[in-house]
């Protein structure tokens, strides 16, 4: 901090309130966390400097001898902490990551089958807005009306009907656990390849706390800062027979130069994610969320599916009369950070919603547990029982902060 503060203090200082705010209000946002210190160093570190095309021993640019060892120590430890034979580290996000898989097996035109965005898939997955719904022939499985899970006899269904090159399985808003071992079957019996893109659970699958995609797909696809609490990109596993394509998807079919500091953020992610601490803190985070999920829903706020299995909770607002927008706003203000999420067959428009989506990553990484949970839901409800009384908003915020300084965000890893 100290050169940054002399050579640019107006974004110095602009780090310093972001942390601060970090620091002082609690993340239920479930597609966030707060990455170790160590990670932080990888990033702001000297191989920012280095531009190497290519993969290790098969470079554009000279003075890759370091660079080498790191990208290759990289895929070492991503392919034993998922067990996967092959992977590539090079992606610099998610989508980036999905576009690369789809460059590597499909060809313009081609369909593919996806979660609908609207019941907990990803824009990448062939969304009308994403360009991967413009260059693919996108179709759409959801939720069953009833239970909200995924029907696997309708997925097969419209495989059959569809006939897709590729299945994609993965989402951002949903609390269930996936079949991955019946979509393969449904994927092999139809000649297709199947993609899962674990981008949210990436963290839980490397603790061992819910069970792999990797023995299953062709494709595994996620990103290092969700659960997985490392930075801010992409990773590809897949099976050996696809590793040469998958690489040169990625270079030079869909990026350049990789970002090598961010590979070195990812070695240590991966590293860190091989840990007593790390498994401790996954295992936190899935017992946070079955909690949430039943301290909210005891109190009307009814969970999607009637709970969850990973760290992650959607809350239909319907029964208290309430919408999305309007309650996180209200939430936000006592410092408590989730977000609007429309829930499946939602009447209401994605800006408004029905739903708030809550995870326990961040607060289980800052040390929190069932006890602090309990308090958090109850501050929820109150808040949420008058969401235009400013002075309830208040008076949480003050034990919000309370329980900040008492949690403070921890620069190491602990269990
Ligand atoms: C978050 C997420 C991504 C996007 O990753 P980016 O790093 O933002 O590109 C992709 N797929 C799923 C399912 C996600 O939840």
């Amino acid at each position: 901090m100290r050169l940054i503060e002399k050579d640019d203090p107006a974004v110095a200082a602009l780090i310093q309130k972001e942390r601060s705010r970090q620091e002082t209000t609690l993340n239920l946002i479930a597609a966030e966390n707060t990455a170790p210190a160590a990670i932080l160093d990888a990033l702001g570190s000297a191989f920012n400097n280095k531009t190497a095309e290519g993969y290790p021993g098969r470079r554009y640019h000279t003075g890759c001898r370091v660079t080498d060892e790191l990208e290759q120590l990289a895929v070492e430890r991503a392919k034993a902490l998922f067990g996967a034979d092959h992977a590539n580290v090079q992606p610099h996000s998610g989508v980036n990551a999905n576009l690369a898989v789809y460059g590597a097996v499909l060809n313009p035109g081609d369909r593919i089958v996806s979660m609908k965005l609207s019941h907990g898939g990803h824009l990448s997955h062939g969304d009308a807005a994403s360009i991967t719904g413009r260059i693919f022939q996108p179709s759409h499985y959801g939720v069953n009306p009833e239970t909200e899970r995924l029907d696997y006899d309708a997925i097969r269904d419209l495989v059959r009907q569809v006939r897709p090159r590729m299945l994609v399985a993965g989402a951002s808003s949903y609390p269930r656990l996936i079949d991955y071992q019946t979509l393969r079957s449904i994927a092999d019996e139809f000649s297709a390849r199947l993609l899962v893109d674990m981008a949210h659970i990436a963290g839980l699958v490397a603790a061992g706390a819910i069970p792999s995609p990797v023995p299953h797909a062709h494709f595994v696809t996620f990103t290092t800062y969700k659960t997985l609490m490392g930075p801010h990109g992409g990773v590809i596993l897949c099976s050996a027979d696809f590793a040469k394509k998958i690489d040169r998807s990625i270079f030079p079919g869909t990026q350049g130069t990789p970002t090598l500091s961010l590979v070195a953020a990812k070695a240590v992610c991966f590293h860190l994610a091989a840990t007593p601490p790390f498994r401790a803190v996954q295992e936190r985070t899935l017992h946070t969320a079955a909690l949430l999920a039943a301290e909210l829903d005891s109190r009307g706020y009814r969970p999607v599916s009637g709970g969850t299995d990973n760290h992650m909770v959607l809350a239909d607002l319907r029964g208290k009369g309430l919408k999305g927008d309007q309650a996180e706003a209200a939430l936000e203000a006592a410092g408590i950070l989730c977000n609007r999420n429309v829930i499946p067959f939602d009447p209401e428009s994605t800006l408004v919603t029905s739903g708030l989506r809550f995870g326990t990553p961040g607060i289980s990484s800052r040390g929190m547990g069932p006890e602090e949970v309990k308090q958090i839901a109850g501050w929820i409800d109150r808040i949420l029982s008058k969401p235009d009384d400013p002075s309830i908003q208040k008076n949480v915020a003050a034990m919000v902060a309370d329980l900040c300084r008492r949690f403070p965000l921890r620069d190491r890893l602990e269990g």
